[in-house]
């Protein structure tokens, strides 16, 4: 018998058979089907050879794949290196407890974290209503009439609540004033939205802004202001309304528990960040932004926004309301790219409500307010000047001792706000506690002369009084749903939890093969440290000796990605895609600029583009230029060369996607990039498709200068339901001067560089680690492998679906990249069977739809990803035949042409059992179209979901109480 060696036994602890679905006998089984004698003639046969990576991946360290248990150990020696304080700086971060049930049962939870957005409504009634309850409470705490859910964080809510008032305004000014109370993160990132856009952005001092006479189309203030100051605002706004004016407020929701929230106050648009509703600080994110609004400019809004409407049976049902305002339709009159949202975060924070309800709420933020109003009290006793005589939770100290006191202050593990070198802020959070305030005592006594002994905390309780103007303390009611007022036991919020996840399908229940969206694996050792302390309770802003091992565990991955990429620097900034884009951008523009180029700004855009592409462009201020596609789906090379002959003084750049959004290998991409280099334009790759590339080829090697990468598709970052994400960009070596900066916080990577993107200056920091992970536990074979899976797996779907549906674009040899496009249009064209059908009727299989109409109308695009197992894919595979057939009885009149198992789809349990059945097929048909199915069984809560009417009759907030009488 031969002895295994000890070597080979420890390769059996590899990650990457975990990760990689198909076995090597399956992927043998697989490659059979297709003819080719391996995997590596596959890819040959696949991938363009002048575009093919020459060489291994250059991982350095991270080249040889670790086990999980050694990649958590590495991984946890880095986060080691941060130092974990008392964070009471503030500046819109605060700490927060996140209540154990939802740490558990949602953060943690894979039935919350690996759904997806919720564009299939009849699978994700769920998390519809966790987001409509975010909707809700958003309205109430800041009392407008409709709030959407989510935007990235509150510097890019800003920026969008700007160019909404300006486009629904009467306003003919180009200038918007910022208060400068307002938060130095937004106001930076509103300065970098504004000057592409011709938006002139001036900052007044808060109390100036009633006395403001400059004509200006809108005002953004800070409520409270960054050093803690209420200000009642309400005159002002009246004299800015008269002067034809709109009022942005940037709201903190715990204050708006007792403060009157700017709708009372007539603002037209509210934003903010609700991080502090039981999310963990993260270096800066991710968490949730909101924007919210009157009534009357709801379609004007960014973002997505939940809305209700009825199924079927004229039963109630959840949707995405308005889809119509997606950028996929608007493109490049769209004012907005927001894709990908942050659901997941505004599913915590708004469960945080339902579980605290309004008297909860009310209760911590009244325990923070009294804190610091006994604070105040102590500080004034110690002889500190408190400069802000109104405040909720934050005050502003005066002292020459600045920088002495934060001194201190560290030795105590304590970090305060570092406001200006005669200034010190403090701000309070739900979990301050006595010992706190004591300990803030003994940090400001030092170095104080006679300081007195540390009084008697029940006798300052005692005097302690509100501190914020009597005539804005909250009257409005608000959370009066019974939805915030009936889970506040543990076990009823549990409860909820589980009955919510129950009626949705995420990946912890069946494949989701969404093309484009890379629906991978999230595997459990990824996502283990996005909540040690370590990452999790770190501000955004901490001194950086703290934040050592963060910032060696980005500048890792940042080199990890310039490894798999091609290019010469990345900025992990992007909080999505989208912001990768707008990023990526502005970059060109910069690079064009500082050759004294300016001019440039003509962006050649192929039609098959996603309608972020068009969006980002037109935000930047290009003007989009389309290119046709030829018959056979790949960019028209002729009508591009022509375009950029065309507009070749003034060509900025293209956008092209590749592998293309078609799902093909184009040949031409090297052809492409020369044609636009020698106009002296730039190529932007749109690296949503990544996944087809890692270890294969590399966009910044074969002639791209920027693209963006989404690690919440390619790297592992789980989708959260529609957000969170992270949309970094690499660039070329001439490119990597202008990466974003965030200079309001002190983070300044090159002085050439564009201003922020997004608030903080590493975006959302505390999932990096998921993509970390992911890659060290691959190393270079695993992602090589991964990538050659993929396409393996997508053209075994293609292989096997091609009698039944036919294959829209196909390479050399019929061959596909990751993924594929099934047109139906002829079956729908011969049988009335839509691609809308076939996707409803998955859901009575199990089964996630694939993507619907993108990047074509009428068909389905499947991307199996390289995780699903054969057996997985074959079960899908199998469901898609089987809905062949049922087309097929439709065909020959066997079916009823309307009133068929896939019109009816999908069947609810109501449906199916309920003593009537009126219909043309039979029960067993509906319910049970395969034997497996008796077995287990996914009941779709709703029955199809009508899109018109919930749009006519839109309605985006919990029901009025009156339904649950
Ligand atoms: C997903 C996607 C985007 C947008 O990314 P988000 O993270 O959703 O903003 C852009 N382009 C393509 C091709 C995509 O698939």
């Amino acid at each position: 018998m031969t002895r295994t060696s000890l070597t080979q036994l420890e390769a059996r602890d590899s990650f990457i058979p975990r990760h990689i679905g198909p076995s090597t006998a399956e992927q043998a089984a697989m490659l059979a089907t297709l003819g080719y004698p391996s995997r590596a003639a596959l890819i040959d046969a696949i991938v363009p050879a002048n575009i093919r990576k020459k060489s291994k991946l250059e991982l350095g360290q991270f080249f040889d794949p670790l086990p999980e248990q050694a990649a958590l150990g590495k991984l946890k020696a880095l986060a080691a290196k941060n130092k974990v304080m008392k964070s009471m700086i503030g500046q819109g971060y605060f700490n927060s407890h996140t209540p154990g049930v939802i740490l558990r049962n949602i953060f943690e939870n894979p039935a919350w974290y690996t759904a997806y957005t919720p564009y299939q409504p009849e699978i994700s009634q769920g998390r519809l209503e966790a987001i409509l309850n975010f909707q809700q409470m958003i309205t109430d705490l800041t009392g407008m009439g409709i709030a959407n859910s989510s935007m990235l964080d509150e510097g890019t809510a800003a920026a969008e609540a700007m160019t909404l008032i300006q486009r629904v305004g009467k306003s003919a000014s180009n200038v918007f004033y910022v208060a400068d109370d307002v938060l130095p993160q937004t106001l930076e990132v509103v300065q970098t939205r504004a000057q592409p856009i011709g938006v002139e952005v001036r900052t007044i001092a808060a109390a100036d802004i009633g006395g403001l006479s400059e004509p200006c189309f809108g005002v953004l203030i800070q409520y409270p202001g960054v050093n803690g100051d209420v200000r009642d605002y309400r005159a002002a706004v009246e004299k800015l309304h008269a002067a034809g004016a709109m009022v942005i407020a940037a709201a903190d929701l715990l204050a708006l528990t007792l403060l009157a929230p700017p709708g009372d106050w007539g603002c037209d648009v509210v934003v903010g960040n609700s991080q502090r509703f039981g999310v963990p600080l993260g270096f800066g994110g991710p968490h949730a932004g909101y924007l919210a609004t009157r009534d009357e400019f709801k379609r004007s809004m960014a973002g997505r926004l939940v809305g209700v409407t009825i199924d079927a049976q004229g039963n109630k049902a959840y949707r995405l309301a308005l889809q119509t305002r997606e950028q996929h339709i608007r493109r490049e009159k769209a004012t907005s790219n927001i894709c990908t949202a942050q659901v997941l975060l505004a599913v915590m924070a708004s469960m945080y409500a339902v579980y605290h309800g309004p008297e909860g709420l009310q209760r911590i933020a009244r325990r923070v307010h009294r804190f610091t109003a006994i604070l105040a009290a102590k500080l004034g006793q110690l002889g500190y000047d408190v400069v802000n005589k109104t405040y909720f939770d934050t005050l502003t100290v005066k002292s020459a001792r600045a920088a002495e006191l934060h001194a201190i202050a560290t030795e105590h593990g304590v970090n305060l706000r570092k406001v200006d070198a005669g200034h010190v802020g403090i701000s309070l959070d739900e979990t301050t506690t006595r010992e706190d305030i004591a300990l803030l005592w003994t940090i400001f006594a030092q170095g104080v002369s006679s300081s007195p002994a540390s009084p008697d905390f029940d006798a300052i309780e005692a005097s302690a009084q509100d501190a914020y103007p009597a005539a804005l303390a909250r009257t409005s009611t608000y959370l009066t749903h019974p939805t915030f007022n009936r889970y506040h036991a543990e076990h009823e919020m549990l409860r909820y939890l589980r009955g919510l996840a129950d009626k949705d399908l995420a990946l912890d229940r069946t494949m989701i093969p969404l093309g484009s969206c890379t629906m991978k694996l999230n595997a459990t050792s990824e996502m283990i440290p996005v909540t040690w302390p370590e990452f999790s309770n770190i501000h955004p802003f901490a001194p950086d000796a703290q934040t050592v091992g963060y910032r060696e565990m980005i500048g890792q991955l940042e080199d990890m990605l310039c490894a798999l990429t091609g290019y010469a620097a990345v900025s992990l900034q992007p909080n999505a895609g989208s912001q990768g884009e707008y990023a990526g951008l502005l970059v060109i523009k910069a690079y064009h600029e500082s050759r004294g180029e300016g001019h440039r700004n003509i962006c050649l855009i192929p039609s098959s583009a996603h309608g972020t592409n068009p969006a980002s462009a037109n935000m930047v201020g290009m003007k989009v230029v389309v290119t046709a596609c030829d018959d056979s789906g790949n960019v028209d090379l002729a009508d591009l060369r022509a375009k950029a002959e065309q507009h070749s003084a003034n060509l900025a750049c293209v956008m092209v996607t590749y592998p293309s959004t078609h799902g093909v290998f184009e040949e031409g991409i090297q052809e492409l990039c020369e044609i636009i280099h020698s106009h002296g334009g730039q190529v932007y790759i749109d690296g949503a498709n990544m996944n087809a590339l890692v270890g294969v080829a590399a966009p910044g090697s074969f002639g791209g200068d920027v693209s963006h990468l989404n690690l919440h598709k390619t790297f592992c970052i789980p989708h959260g339901g529609g957000g969170p994400g992270v949309g970094p960009i690499g660039v070329g070596a001439h490119l990597a001067r202008f990466l974003p900066n965030q200079r309001s916080t002190g983070y300044t990577r090159d002085e050439a560089g564009i201003g922020a993107v997004s608030a903080a200056p590493y975006g959302s920091a505390s999932i990096l680690p998921i993509s970390w992970m992911y890659i060290a536990m691959m190393g270079g074979e695993g992602l090589t492998a991964a990538t050659e899976t993929a396409i393996l797996a997508a053209n075994y779907i293609a292989r096997r679906l091609a009698p039944h549906y036919p294959v829209l674009y196909t390479g050399h040899d019929g061959l596909v990249a990751h993924e594929c496009i099934l047109d139906l249009r002829p079956i729908t064209d011969a049988t009335g069977i839509s691609n809308e059908d076939v996707a409803k009727r998955l859901m009575d299989f199990g089964f996630h739809a694939p993507t619907m109409s993108f990047p074509v109308p009428g068909t389905l695009m499947i991307e199996p990803t390289e995780s699903e197992s054969k057996a997985e894919m074959d079960r899908f595979i199998d469901a898609m035949i089987a809905i062949h057939a049922e087309i097929v009885k439709v065909e020959r009149g066997e079916y009823d042409r309307m009133d068929n198992p896939l019109k009816g789809a999908p069947h609810t349990a109501e449906v199916v059992t309920a003593d009537v059945w009126e219909h043309k097929y039979s029960r067993e048909a509906a319910a049970f179209p395969v034997a497996s199915l008796r077995k287990q069984k996914y009941w779709p809560p709703v029955g199809r979901a009508d899109n018109v009417y919930g749009d006519r009759n839109l309605f985006c907030g919990c029901a009025p109480i009156s339904d649950y009488e």
